[in-house]
């Protein structure tokens, strides 16, 4: 499973980052996904929560 960010489309929202914190991070100040950081149904769910559509999982 992969997930792709788009940043042109994010809206900072910040749905991701509070949903799985393990998952879409910050680290010196560059947006990362960490597919490893939690498991798949948590992430699909964060995902589902994001409001742009910023994010896509490919499988
Ligand atoms: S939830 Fe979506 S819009 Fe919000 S920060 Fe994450 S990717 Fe961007």
């Amino acid at each position: 499973m992969k997930v792709t960010w788009d940043q042109n489309t994010c809206s900072h929202a910040g749905k991701c980052v509070q949903g799985s914190p393990s998952v879409f991070k910050v680290e010196d100040g560059k947006f990362v996904i960490d597919e490893t950081g939690a498991p798949e149904e948590e992430i699909r769910n964060t995902v589902s929560q994001c409001p742009s559509g910023a994010l896509t999982i490919e499988d």
